[in-house]
């Protein structure tokens, strides 16, 4: 495999937002690195977050925290991987040595705070990438396309690690809010957990997408559902009344889980939280071992992810689309 020393890619500063550049250097891996083709890589909400919210995740980096790539050039004493073997960068991009890191919470390592993929750090939206700590790779299981890893590496991670945050089990009667790109992953992987499950949504589309698993969906809770119901609430939408509703709704030392960041900030009711010791969690993307079973659900077939393709220098197409809520689920990008 030629590699070039220039390619194109959307490089991202906070006085320019996100520019398409041809002439972007492709890195050269030095001792323990190594060289990332890049195949598929996908677009998030967090993105438009950044773009047009001015949500702070670094300046001077290409974006796209999705990605799945082969390995194209190792650097000296790179070891463990193999040109060629198919991986997905694990975004939260651990340093590896910290006590997290060490505990296998990498996800909240300290050291690489605003390193991520994609976030602060160079990511996807390119065609080669550096990996300058390929301990942050997951191999693909074969029977995973890119397209869908890509995808795997937040729309399912994410919920995933926030279903196994909040304990769910087969006795849970957990509520679901926001089934879209995130949420339709959570509700699969809640009902591979054995969860009883409730969701709503206010879009039609995506309330038929629901039904299609075979889980209860409304537009809002039928007047027979009692406050104080669920055991768990994720929430993947989270502006104030999203959040109201999953206090009122959740048991007594239930957990409240608020996975989207529909707004900067919601506030809770101090009395209540106490008084019926409500839990809010805070979950962050996942860690490296949460990637590795993520892949597996896939890979057995208990969740699938809806993926749509596009070239990537469609991506600012795609980019409005998602802001005006033209499409469901996730579309990856081939560089
Ligand atoms: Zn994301
Ligand atoms: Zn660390």
């Amino acid at each position: 495999m030629s590699i070039p020393d220039k390619q194109y890619g959307f490089f991202y500063t906070k006085a320019d937002g996100l520019k398409l550049k041809e002439d972007l250097p492709v890195g050269k891996p030095g001792p323990g690195q190594l060289l990332l083709k890049v195949d598929a890589v996908g677009l998030c909400h967090s993105d438009l977050h950044i773009i047009y919210e001015g949500l702070d995740c670094g300046d001077n980096y290409v974006m796209g925290h999705e990605i799945a790539g082969s390995v194209a050039a190792l650097g000296p004493e790179t070891v463990g991987f193999k040109i060629g073997e198919r991986v997905a960068c694990v975004g939260p991009n651990g340093c590896g040595i910290c006590r997290e890191c060490r505990a296998g919470l990498d996800n909240v390592c300290k050291n690489a705070f605003l390193d991520w993929f994609g976030l602060g750090y160079n990511g996807g939206y390119e065609q080669y990438l550096l990996v300058k700590r390929p301990r942050n790779l997951v191999r693909i299981p074969d029977n995973v396309t890119s397209d869908q890893a890509a995808a795997i590496t937040d729309a399912v991670l994410t919920p995933y690690h926030a279903v196994k945050l909040a304990g769910i089990n087969p006795t849970s009667n957990v509520l679901i809010i926001g089934a879209g790109g995130l949420g339709i992953n959570g509700i699969q992987i809640a009902k591979a957990f054995g969860a009883k499950i409730t969701v709503l949504d206010k879009k039609e589309e995506a309330r038929k997408i629901v039904k299609e698993l075979g889980v209860s969906v409304y537009e809002s809770l039928p007047s027979d559902v009692q406050p104080g119901s669920f055991d768990v609430c994720l929430d993947f939408v989270v502006v104030q009344p999203t959040f109201d509703l999953c206090q009122k709704y959740t048991k007594p030392k239930g957990i409240i889980i608020p996975v989207g960041l529909g707004a900067p900030k919601v506030s809770f009711d101090l009395g209540d939280l106490a008084l019926r010791e409500i839990n809010i969690l805070g979950s962050f993307w996942g860690t490296s071992n949460d990637l590795e079973e993520a892949f597996e659900l896939v890979s057995k077939g208990l969740v699938t992810p809806k993926v749509a393709k596009a070239p990537l220098k469609e991506l600012p197409t795609y980019i409005k689309k998602l802001k005006n809520n033209e499409y469901e689920g996730r579309v990856v990008f081939n560089p």
